[in-house]
């Protein structure tokens, strides 16, 4: 039997990257669902290439378009943000690959849960905005989330065989980014074009500006604990620019395990489809014969601030990686508008933080009221 998936965000890093495993594995895997925001074109020669069930286009202005281009398919045609919650209960397919980018993902990855779906999830967003929530909720309905972040992806394949074994620590591994050594005077005057520019993976704008501003390795912090069910001490960040272990956990025997490769996103996107199951591949290898050092070092979170704000989130807890996580999207979305400048987005979070209330252990509805309360308060200060 064929894996029937749903890819939410399809028309994204992750998800084209997905459709490409999918398309490799004709045998193992069929396309139920295809999802996009605003890409029609690239929506539609999806759909043509993969005839799933059903398309979501969320911007209700690209319907009429995407409903006369699937005119001549039996492929059904939705529209608007709440179609991604009524095609996430459909009950015909077995495993949703979560790929929407930020908190937008959230409710289609709780909806598909409650309806009993396996969770490949790329949306770190999901678990920090809401993970003790989303992860209550996989373990009542006995729903697997298999992570598709590289480094937690690395985390949960050291696990394996591991049951009875406790972890003393996860240590997660961190390229550096773009501007890995660089220093407050530089990254002042960094522009969008230096920091969509990363040196090892190639990925979607928002995760790429957070990986320059180590938010995205703050984030993985928040997505580990939720999903490891981790104490904050037990996460360490490192640098390692070469980017080869994904990530190491440490039992309590002092043995380390790690799990290494060449960077590439396929392959964590392919265990998690799989998942237990091993497919082989033709991904170009990592060579040891030619390879150079590998290199570690400490992060400079004096510099690169979103480091220490997400680690000060995640100790407190409740509502606070909530507000981070808000305060950084619309940080996000103003820097690659060039309306605030990179070291401005930190500023954007901290003061977020300070300001709104915090809520010690929120309600899904609070979590939504601390989303919306934060990324108010944010767009206020860069006026959007
Ligand atoms: P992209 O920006 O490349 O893709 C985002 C996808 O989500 C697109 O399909 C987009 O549609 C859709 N989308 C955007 N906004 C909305 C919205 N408001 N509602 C519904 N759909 C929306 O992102 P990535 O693929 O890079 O990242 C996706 C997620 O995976 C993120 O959470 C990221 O942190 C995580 N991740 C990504 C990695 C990577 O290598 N890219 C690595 C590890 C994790 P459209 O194209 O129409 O705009
Ligand atoms: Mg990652």
């Amino acid at each position: 039997m064929k894996k029937r998936i749903a890819i939410f965000g399809s028309t994204g890093s992750i998800g084209t990257q997905a459709l490409d495993v999918i398309a490799s594995n004709p045998d193992k895997f069929e396309v139920e669902i295809l999802t996009a925001h605003s890409n029609d074109k690239l929506l539609v020669q999806q759909a043509k290439k993969f005839n799933p069930n059903a398309v979501v286009i969320v911007n209700e202005s690209k319907y009429a378009a995407v409903k006369e281009a699937l005119a001549s398919t039996d492929v059904k045609v939705f529209a608007g943000e709440n179609a991604l919650e009524e095609v996430a209960v459909f009950d015909t397919y077995d495993m949703m690959v979560a790929a929407i980018v930020g908190f937008a993902g959230l409710k289609s990855t709780l909806k598909a849960i409650e309806s009993g779906k396996a969770i490949a999830l790329a949306n770190k967003e999901t678990l920090v905005v809401a993970g003790d929530i989303v992860m209550q909720r996989a373990v009542e309905k006995r729903v697997p989330v298999i992570p598709v972040d590289s480094e937690h992806s690395a985390i949960f394949q050291c696990l394996i065989g591991e049951t009875r074994n406790k972890i003393e620590k996860v240590v997660l591994t961190a390229s550096g980014g773009p501007f890995l050594g660089k220093k407050p005077n530089f990254l002042v005057n960094v522009k969008k074009e230096h920091a969509l520019q990363h040196p090892n993976w190639n990925m979607g704008a928002k995760i790429s500006v957070d990986s320059a501003t180590l938010m995205n390795k703050g984030l993985e912090m928040i997505e580990a604990r939720w999903l490891f069910n981790l104490h904050p001490e037990q996460i360490q960040v490192i640098v390692h620019p070469q980017s080869i272990i994904h990530s190491m956990v440490q039992f309590e025997d002092g043995s380390i395990k790690a799990q290494m490769g060449l960077p590439d996103m396929k392959l964590p996107i392919q265990y998690a489809l799989a998942f237990p199951v091993r497919i082989p591949n033709a991904f170009p290898r990592y060579d040891f014969s030619r390879s150079s050092s590998l290199h570690f070092e400490q992060p400079d979170i004096k510099t690169f601030r979103n480091l220490a704000l997400a680690g000060e989130a995640l100790h407190k807890g409740g509502n606070m990686p909530c507000v981070l996580n808000a305060a950084n999207e619309i940080a996000v979305y103003g820097f690659l508008r060039n309306r605030i400048g990179f070291l401005d987005m930190m500023e954007m979070v901290e003061r977020a933080m300070e300001k709104i209330p915090y809520i010690e252990k929120p309600s899904l509805e609070e979590y939504f009221e601390s989303d919306a309360e934060a990324r108010n308060f944010a767009a206020s200060l860069i006026h959007i």
